[in-house]
């Protein structure tokens, strides 16, 4: 980088010790730390239109003074100005606190350019700014930055001014020309100068569309560059077939695969026969056939004498997931088996041998697979269900054994795309977005709490005619005590209603084993109504369920309300979602809406995205998504899409890594410490 940028602070004028400190505190060391500190947002100077105006905004208006202005002292000193303005036709009030000096240069007939927050209901404004005479609109948007105690906005302003006055001339450009042609591009040092001082709103956007790009293009370069540079330490396993015997064991399958499952299929072929190291996500909604997928890899990998192994997050799954791939393999020779933490003593030791000796050839089980005691013989593919409770720890536990087995990630939480790429950019993405044909959609209600009754006939119905149904309750997140309460009062309540079914009880409290007797007791009808916590979520299958009530539903994002809903709609009746929800707010009531308009998960999942944003969709604890400057992923989804291809392309061209013209990109992402962080998971 250009030595001047580097240069500290303290050279800009003004800039003395105390201040240094303090803009240290913020971050900024150098001058290229100041010119990369970006306003947050922007104060719009340029006259407003009152008719386009909304309740809220901050505006600026030009309009002549009306009345004679009245002031009210109040409580001591502070005091408030009112006065008439006359803006073109429209009469508005304009409100000042404490400056009630003003009083005798509002004089009637007088021209004022006002700036402030605009009360649509009282046709008044809060004023901050005035101007005496019309608007002259020098600087018509401002820049507001983030900044701390003792540093004041036109203060920090002028420095970045200095700054870009003086070092303007050493800002060098970081995309090659052709790229800034391609899109119409400002250059770094237009972009930089615009984002501080915009002309005007265009000016402003086409700064952040530049600065936006290059930020999103380092990323994924970062990305692209890293899986590069994982794939060339060539630890991979390339796996060889029969083809002829792996789609042998296709046709026999008693449907027909989706084309999304024959794309996604073909795509985990390839990884599986090339020499690198496999890193997948395999993206699909419920029901849409993941683990067919999984079956068909994991025979892939055993026909190229290598073992497979899947993990999902509980013993029930597992024990599932082991039935249908029993099914699905039973005209091949295959050897499974199962091993959870039920599996105890002789048995136990037989797999461990077995595993050991290459005699089981795919292995079924929770996360304790990888760990532990057990040893495998020739491990080429894992598989995990759920991806996010699988992590970077898990798959260091596999390096540290040596093992650098093909790594398949399922997930029926349907990432935007967005975030897929990101949270997940070092990866690559794989999506089912097609449901087998002829699967009945899962009808949702929403009902409010004073109809529970009607929700109660329905589920006697429903019971009566043999089904079962879920009772959700919400998690209380500030205790969970209250958590749990909640539930035993709900349960208590339905026994008392349905004193002849069986309703049992499910929450964070109990221990693992009587979670999994509860779920057995459920799976084998011997439980009709099952009342839980969020703690079902995971993939559970019991076919017979064709009710999901969800309570105070509006407390669950789309997501996860797509994700319980998935629990039922498993079998061939049709099946109901009913959503108990009195939504006080605008996005409870839409997220209520979009719930009963479609089951699409995807489009779910973008909705969510776009009411709660990013940070929320994980949750609280998983994040990995990167921190950016002034890339939001909720708006900027398109540019980060042509940021992703473009720097597929360019690590695949050797013109990126020769090339003077990508220098700076280029040092960019082989910055040292990006790789060495990389390094540890
Ligand atoms: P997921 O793991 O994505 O939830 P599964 O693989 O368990 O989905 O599939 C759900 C059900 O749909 C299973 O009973 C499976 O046999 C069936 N299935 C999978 N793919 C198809 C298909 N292409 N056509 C019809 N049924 C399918
Ligand atoms: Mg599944």
């Amino acid at each position: 980088m250009n030595m001047e940028l580097t240069k500290m602070i303290h050279t800009i004028n003004g800039i003395g010790q105390t201040m240094e400190e303090k803009l240290n505190s913020l971050n900024i060391f150098t001058i290229k730390d100041l010119l990369e500190y970006y306003p947050y947002r922007y104060d719009s100077y340029e006259l407003a239109n009152l008719e386009q105006v909304q309740h809220g905004d901050t505006i600026t208006i030009e309009g002549k003074v009306h009345s004679i202005p009245s002031v009210r002292y109040y409580g001591g000193k502070k005091s408030k100005l009112s006065v008439r303005i006359l803006i073109g036709r429209i009469l508005i009030t304009a409100v000042f606190f404490n400056r009630a000096f003003l009083q005798k240069s509002l004089t009637l007939g007088k021209v004022v350019t006002i700036t402030g927050k605009w009360d649509q209901h009282r046709a008044s404004v809060t004023v901050d700014k005035i101007q005496l005479g019309s608007f002259s609109g020098s600087r018509a948007i401002e820049g507001v930055y983030s900044l701390k105690e003792g540093i004041y906005q036109k203060q920090f302003r002028k420095f970045v001014y200095e700054a870009l006055s003086r070092y303007a001339n050493e800002i060098e450009e970081a995309l090659p020309l052709q790229i800034r042609e391609t899109y119409k591009l400002y250059t770094k040092k237009e972009a930089l100068r615009a984002i501080h001082f915009p002309k005007n709103e265009f000016d402003l956007k086409q700064a952040r569309r530049r600065l936006v790009y290059e930020e999103l293009l380092s990323f994924q370069l970062k990305m692209h560059a890293f899986r590069r540079f994982e794939r060339e330490k060539g630890k991979g396993t390339k796996k060889q077939f029969p083809e002829d015997k792996l789609y042998d064991l296709v046709n026999a399958l008693p449907f027909q695969l989706t084309s999304a499952q024959q794309n996604v299929l073909a795509e985990i072929i390839e990884d599986l026969q090339s020499p690198y190291q496999m890193n997948r996500l395999l993206q699909g909604d419920v029901g849409s056939g993941k683990t067919v997928i999984a079956t068909i890899a994991l025979y892939a990998t055993v026909l190229s004498n290598f073992q497979g192994a899947l993990m999902v997050p509980t013993e029930i799954l597992a024990e599932q997931h082991a039935q249908s791939i029993q099914e699905l393999l039973t005209h091949t020779n295959v050897s499974i088996a199962l091993l959870t933490s039920s599996v105890k003593g002789k048995q136990r030791e037989a797999i461990l041998q077995g595993l050991e000796a290459g005699d089981i050839q795919i292995v079924i089980g929770t996360h304790s697979l990888i760990q532990d005691d057990v040893q495998f013989h020739k491990l080429g593919l894992v598989i995990t269900d759920e991806q996010h409770r699988f992590g970077v720890n898990q798959r260091r536990v596999l390096k540290d054994k040596g093992l650098h087995p093909d790594v398949l990630f399922m997930t029926a939480t349907p990432i935007p795309r967005t975030l897929a790429i990101t949270a997940f950019g070092d990866m690559d993405v794989s999506m089912i977005n097609e449901m087998p044909v002829g699967r009945k959609q899962v009808e949702t209600y929403w009902v409010k709490s004073h109809d529970i009754e009607r929700v109660y006939r329905f589920l006697s119905k429903e019971v009566m005619n043999k089904r079962q149904a879920y009772v959700i309750c919400p998690l209380i997140e500030e205790s969970d005590k209250l958590d749990v309460q909640n539930a035993i009062d709900v349960h208590s309540e339905l026994v008392q209603q349905f004193p002849h079914f069986a309703i049992g009880l499910l929450h964070g409290r109990l221990s693992n084993e009587e979670k999994d007797k509860v779920m057995r007791a459920f799976s084998k009808n011997n439980i009709q109504i099952l009342v839980s916590t969020t703690v079902v979520e995971v993939g559970v299958n019991v076919p017979n369920a064709t009710v999901m009530v969800i309570n105070d539903a509006e407390r669950f994002g789309l997501a996860q309300l797509h994700q319980l809903r998935g629990r039922v709609g498993r079998g061939s009746s049709q099946s109901y979602c009913i959503l108990v929800a009195d939504p006080k707010s605008e996005d409870g009531k839409e997220r209520m809406r979009i719930m009963t308009e479609t089951n699409d998960g995807f489009l779910l999942s973008e909705k969510d995205l776009e009411l709660r944003g990013p940070g929320d969709f994980f949750g609280h604890k998983q994040s990995g998504i990167p921190q950016f400057k002034l890339a939001d992923l909720v708006h900027d989804y398109r540019a980060l899409e042509v940021a992703r291809n473009d720097a597929k392309d360019m690590i695949q061209s050797n013109v990126f890594w020769t090339s003077s013209e990508f220098e700076h990109l280029r040092n960019a992402v082989t910055n040292e410490s990006f790789f060495k962080g990389k390094k540890l998971d």
